[in-house]
Order: structure tokens, then sequence, then C-alpha cells
């Protein structure tokens, strides 16, 4: 597979671009917990300085939390499904994030005390956005917390205000806009296109059914990889297993573009 990858980017620059949770780092109980392991971190910083390679981190936590994760490998990160994103001396914070932010202040605080009856609920308070995640809440006490979510947020979103995004375990209320990871990626594209002047194919890796909005928007001459289980069957060009094999595919993506063997 690296092999493939390196055979049909080799003469174009690569922009390796990667979800982070399930992805780079293995899906833990909390989000604080979910972190990249040593080898994978230690692929990842060889694959984003190997020649003609640029890396970058899209996500849908905050950016600067991504950004803290992740460490200096990522030139790019994109943070709230691309709805913000910064790289080497340019910038991205999208028009409908600030107006959203009272509207998510109030959503918490109701939020909070509606769903305090239930064990194990999270809110996440991400200034422009709010998730409730309930992996940690008895199966069927977390549904019925997410319906209530749900409900808090329904006027909201009739009003073309925000959108609903559900998660595994979780959902996330997001300003209504047409903006995703797939936008987030073009938008790179075009920043590293001018940077390097040279054609550029993305190689996309993700989890996740936010990732089915880059698998969508890319290109024929992009690759796409799934990781796990989930997602987009007819979409992805292969699939790993999880992060440790994402791992695998950065370590021997290095070599190969440094010009050594694979393995
Ligand atoms: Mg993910």
């Amino acid at each position: 597979m690296a092999t493939a990858i390196h055979e049909r980017t080799r003469d174009r620059h690569l922009l390796l671009l990667t979800d982070y949770d399930g992805t780079l780092a293995e899906l833990a109980p909390t989000p604080e917990a979910a972190v990249v392991a040593d080898d994978v971190r230690e692929a990842m910083e060889r694959v984003a300085e190997a020649p003609g390679v640029t890396f970058g981190v899209v996500s849908g936590r905050r950016l600067p939390d991504v950004a803290r994760r992740v460490g200096p490998a990522a030139q790019y990160v994109a943070g709230l499904h691309g709805l913000e994103i910064v790289g080497p001396g340019t910038a991205f914070h999208h028009y409908a994030l600030d107006p959203v932010a009272a509207v998510i202040a109030s959503l918490l605080a109701r939020a909070s005390r509606q769903l305090a009856w239930c064990p194990g609920v999270h809110l996440e308070d991400k200034t422009y956005a709010l998730t409730c995640h309930v992996r940690q809440a008895p199966p069927d006490l977390g549904a019925r917390a997410l319906e209530e979510f749900e409900a808090l947020a329904e006027p909201l979103v009739e009003a073309n205000v925000l959108k609903l995004l559900p998660g595994a375990k979780a959902m996330e209320l997001l300003p209504a806009v047409d903006w995703h990871k797939g936008r987030a990626c073009e938008w790179i594209r075009g920043r590293v296109r001018v940077a390097t002047g040279e054609p550029v194919s993305i190689v996309y890796l993700g989890d996740d059914r936010t990732d089915e909005d880059a698998f969508t928007a890319l290109r024929d001459d992009d690759i796409l990889v799934g990781v796990g289980e989930r997602p987009h069957t007819h979409l992805i060009d292969w699939r790993l297993a999880g992060p440790a094999s994402v791992g695998r595919l950065f370590a021997r993506l290095a070599r190969l573009r440094a010009g050594l063997p694979a393995v």
C-alpha cells in the first residue's frame, strides 16, 4: 500500500492530511485521554520531514487543542472540522464562528442544568461549537441524554443557526454553514500549491462520518484511506485497522520519499 501510494504521487508534492481521533490517536473514554502513541509520533515526525511532503491534521477539536497534541510536525492544523486553520504565514477563521459564540455559551448553560440527571455525560465547550459526549454514561441513559440535547438545540437548528452532527457516542452542534473537512483540505491544497509551485496530491486519512466530507470533496488523483471499520466503503482506496497501522504507513512513506526501500 505504501509503495502504491508512493508510485501514484512520486512526481507531485504530497499533502498528507489526517484526522486526529481514531486515526492518529486511539479513541479513549474522554477526549482529554486520546493521545498519539510514541511510535506513531515518531513516524509522523519522520514523514512530515520527508522530501516533497507537507503534513497536516484536520480535526473536529479546537485548533489549539489539536495543535498542542500533534506538535510541530503538523505544518497545517485545522480545527472545528476545518472552520479554523493555521499554516505557515497563513490563517483562516470562518466568518460564521464569532456570531454563534453567545448562542453556544447560553446553550452550554442550559444543557448543563438539563442533563445533570445523567451520570457520565460530558459537555465539551468548543466556544463556537458544543459537543455532548455520552461514552461514559450507561448506554440507555446516554441515548436519552442525547435525545434531550437534540431537543434543546432543535429551535436553533430549525432556524438554521446551528447544525447537528451525530458522532460516535456523541452529538455536536456547529454553525450551520456549508464548510467542512473537504473544503478545508482544498483550502490547504491551494496554499501548498502556491508555496511549492508544484501540483499537489492529497493523501487523506480518517475514521469517521465527518471525514467522508473530505473523501467526497477530493479528486481522482488524491488518495483516500479509511481507518477502522466504520467509514465509507465505496469512497476509499484503502483501509487501515487503526492508528498503529497509520504509523507504519507513515514510516514506510517517509523511507520511500527519501529514496530508501519501504521496509
Ligand atoms: Mg476521527
